[in-house]
């Protein structure tokens, strides 16, 4: 089974009894088919695969540790690193040595790793990437999100905690636990836009959590005294919220925005030029909605500006009278070492300008940004994430100078 990140399946009395599956979404170590995951071997320990959701901050000092060492890479990516490590581990037994490869690893990572019979489940410590285990029909199913548990049917499941290695094999489960480096760090990135809508990651439905990030924007705009007519999502990262903002507003929502459903993400395009014309080709205003009305208009969060900016003014083309954008999130000023793509510091939009200057470079009458605080207050569990991307407060620092080849 494939899951957006990482799945596996365990069926008794099936040719394929085990397997894992991975679409890797490339930061450290750039794309390449030998970082394809999951990546496999054969060693010292038996026969290994391995699939990685997340970054590992300290991935090139390691790296550069094992090659002194006399270690042989195949590709770049960090999650080479941790197959290096769980061969070179001298303990003995695969409790052993799972503790003493993965010890000295900082950041994030999530794996789905079989070992000969075994199917394993491994949460970093600090818990920043969201992992789970299902069971239904005599199969364990581990994932990134639950809505890819939910494609095989109704079934429980829980969080595998952070810090734990969970053991699947004939003889059935067992779980063992990594010494905390940190308290639980969750990427509260996942709750604002990677995670799926219909999924639960960190305990949390990620559509109520959305929905509740767009009623804390309604509340301060409330006392700020906006006057509005209409609450216009940017689909699809921001329905949403826009949900949420409009009920609390009390404010009528419909589709200002028509999205092609051809078009990718254009956040993830590489250059500046493919990131525009994606803009243009994915989204266009619809003036039977907009025309004549002063439009709140709510997206999930900030990156450069770019595609704003193109929307902004097919709004006003298509009749918009006032254009207020609002942001389900706070101001993205931080690099991420933990397996989010985030552009260079000097790419952000909100780390060169204040929300006044934000709104005159795209072009809106006003823009504003959850706070930090409130993000985290709108949320179930209000502690124990990770905000470094908009706070700076990062977990872990990335070891200078030997950051992983891109
Ligand atoms: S820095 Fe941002 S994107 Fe990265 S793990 Fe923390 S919250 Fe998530």
């Amino acid at each position: 089974m494939v899951a957006p990140g990482l799945g596996s399946f365990l069926v008794e009395n099936r040719r394929s009894r085990l397997g894992i599956g991975h679409v890797r979404y490339s930061t450290a170590g750039g794309g390449g088919i030998q970082n394809a995951q999951p990546l496999v071997v054969d060693c010292n320990k038996g026969r290994l695969a391995l699939a990685h959701n997340g970054n590992l901050s300290n991935g090139g000092k390691l790296r550069k540790e094992l090659r002194a060492a006399g270690s042989i890479f195949q590709g770049s990516a960090d999650s080479e690193l941790i197959l290096h490590r769980v061969s070179r581990a001298l303990a003995q037994g695969r409790e052993g040595f799972l503790r003493e490869a993965l010890a000295p690893l900082e950041g994030a990572y999530s794996l789905a790793v079989m070992h000969e019979d075994a199917l394993i489940a491994i949460r970093d410590p600090s818990g920043f990437r969201p992992l789970y285990v299902g069971k239904k029909d005599g199969a364990t199913y581990i994932a990134s999100e639950t809505c890819a548990l939910h494609a095989v049917g109704p079934m429980p499941y829980r969080e595998v905690e952070p810090g734990e290695v969970l053991v699947v094999d004939a003889a059935g489960e067992s779980s063992f636990f990594l010494e905390p480096r940190l308290p639980r760090k969750a990427c509260v990135f996942e709750l604002i836009y990677f995670a799926r809508p219909d999924s639960e990651v960190f305990g949390e439905s990620v559509h109520r959590s959305r929905e509740r990030l767009g009623a804390a924007l309604a509340r301060l705009d409330s006392s700020g005294g906006l006057e509005a007519d209409l609450v216009i999502p940017v689909p699809d990262s921001g329905n949403i919220p826009a949900i949420g903002y409009a009920r609390e507003a009390g404010l009528p929502f419909d589709f200002g925005l028509a999205r092609s459903h051809y078009a990718g993400r254009s956040f993830i395009l590489p250059t500046k030029d493919q990131r525009e014309l994606a803009a243009r080709l994915k989204l266009h205003a619809v003036p039977e909605v907009v025309s004549g009305k002063r439009v709140v208009m709510i997206d999930d969060s900030l990156v450069r500006g770019t595609t704003s900016r193109i929307i902004v003014a097919l709004l006003r083309e298509a009749g918009a009278m006032e254009v207020h954008l609002r942001l389900a999130a706070p101001e993205l000023k931080w690099p991420c070492y933990y397996g989010i793509d985030i552009p260079d510091r000097e790419e952000l939009i909100s780390n060169r300008l204040d929300p006044e200057g934000v709104a005159r470079e795209i072009g809106a009458d006003s823009v504003r940004f959850l706070p930090v605080g409130g993000l985290l207050a709108a949320l179930e569990k209000t502690e124990g994430y990770c905000a470094a991307c908009f706070d700076g407060n990062h977990p872990f620092a990335p070891a200078t100078g030997e950051k992983d080849p891109a």
